[in-house]
């Protein structure tokens, strides 16, 4: 093998680069060619190919976003899109291709893979909602971000003995939700996995108040609003919806924060930059081995390789006993 290619696709998460800085290094220790396609799927179909060498790919392990760009593509899941994208890699003398990015990215690479060219998926998104890994790049950055956005809400919130209301990602995913809630010893945490009911929330924030509690967070995944008792209004997001819900019913002054896109930026964490260069570098001597068709991922603290079918078949699932937790501490 002479040559691979990495892109990035998808949602952005913080850590990508430094995946992209291990599948360089680590093909560059092998002496292996790497190319880096721009943009995602898009740029395969557009033939937005650049070098890259161990130089290249110097000081990006603290950058957030990504290198390569990133964006989703209409063109790629048709046949003429495709048959671009391989054209494109066959030119380029491309033998393998490691793709960094979610489900979606990895249900693309199983086409190209179905066409002979090995791919890998490396799992990178904020929410951490891909099966067959304990973890996906970025998450652990994100977490970090809203606890420290917590811990600023937790000021004001005790000054002026205030409820705060506090969205975060995660559409299909209570991950952020749960673990920066837990971290940040929220006083509720709702999550699209467990139906919410707004009356218990509002009997555990009075409860609280009685326990001469001085606020009270309430962290919610923006996706828990198909589960919600109380209704549905599409134009307004779950944050404020459950804010006007809890200031009508218990009286208290309510605050809401919509934490929004400064949960996908920032500098990667410890832990997102050494599992990205684990990743990358298990993907690249995957490559090497000649294998193709799985994503590395992290069980037990150890890399696993998993076909990447599984990775868009499973659904990934949430350890409740995380939920039952933060509820238990938060609630004396
Ligand atoms: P995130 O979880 O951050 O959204 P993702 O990888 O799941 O990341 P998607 O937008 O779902 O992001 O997918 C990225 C790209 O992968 C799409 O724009 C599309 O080009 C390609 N893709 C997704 N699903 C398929 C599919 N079934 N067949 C071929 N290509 C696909």
């Amino acid at each position: 093998m002479q040559k691979i290619a990495v892109l990035t696709s998808g949602g952005d998460a913080p850590g990508m680069n430094a995946a992209i800085r291990a599948v360089v290094r680590t093909a560059g220790f092998h002496q292996l060619g790497v190319l880096g396609v721009m943009r995602g799927f898009h740029g395969l179909i557009h033939n937005e190919f650049i070098e890259l060498n161990p130089r290249s790919v110097a000081d990006i392990i603290h950058r957030g976003g990504t290198i390569l760009k990133s964006a989703r593509s209409v063109e790629f899941p048709t046949p003429e899109g495709q048959a671009s994208a391989i054209r494109n890699l066959r030119e380029a003398g491309v033998e393998g291709l490691i793709i960094i990015g979610g489900d979606g990215s990895f249900r693309g690479g199983m086409r190209l893979q179905a066409a002979g060219i090995n791919v890998i998926g490396i799992p990178a998104t904020i929410d951490n909602d891909i099966p067959c890994t304990d973890y996906s790049i970025g998450f652990d950055t994100t977490v970090n971000t809203v606890v420290e956005a917590i811990n600023k809400i937790r000021d004001t919130a005790t000054s002026h003995e205030r409820i705060y209301v506090v969205e975060v990602m995660g559409r299909h995913s209570g991950y952020i939700a749960l673990y920066a809630g837990l971290a940040g010893g929220a006083e509720t945490v709702l999550i699209p996995e467990v139906e919410a009911d707004l009356d218990d929330v509002c009997q555990r924030i009075v409860a609280g108040y009685k326990l001469g509690k001085a606020h009270s967070i309430v962290v919610v995944a923006e996706g828990v609003g198909g589960n919600f008792k109380t209704g549905r209004s599409l134009d307004e997001s779950s944050a404020f919806r459950i804010g006007n819900y809890v200031k009508a019913k218990t009286g208290f002054e309510t605050r809401v924060t919509v934490l929004g896109h400064i949960q996908r930026g920032g500098n990667p964490t410890a832990q997102d930059r050494i599992v990205a260069s684990r990743m990358g570098a298990r993907a690249v001597e995957m490559l090497r081995e000649g294998q193709g068709g799985y994503m590395v991922g992290v069980v037990h603290t150890a890399i696993r390789a998993t076909p990447l079918e599984e990775a868009f078949r499973q659904e990934k699932t949430m350890d409740l006993e995380f939920y039952r937790l933060a509820h238990i501490l938060a609630s004396q």
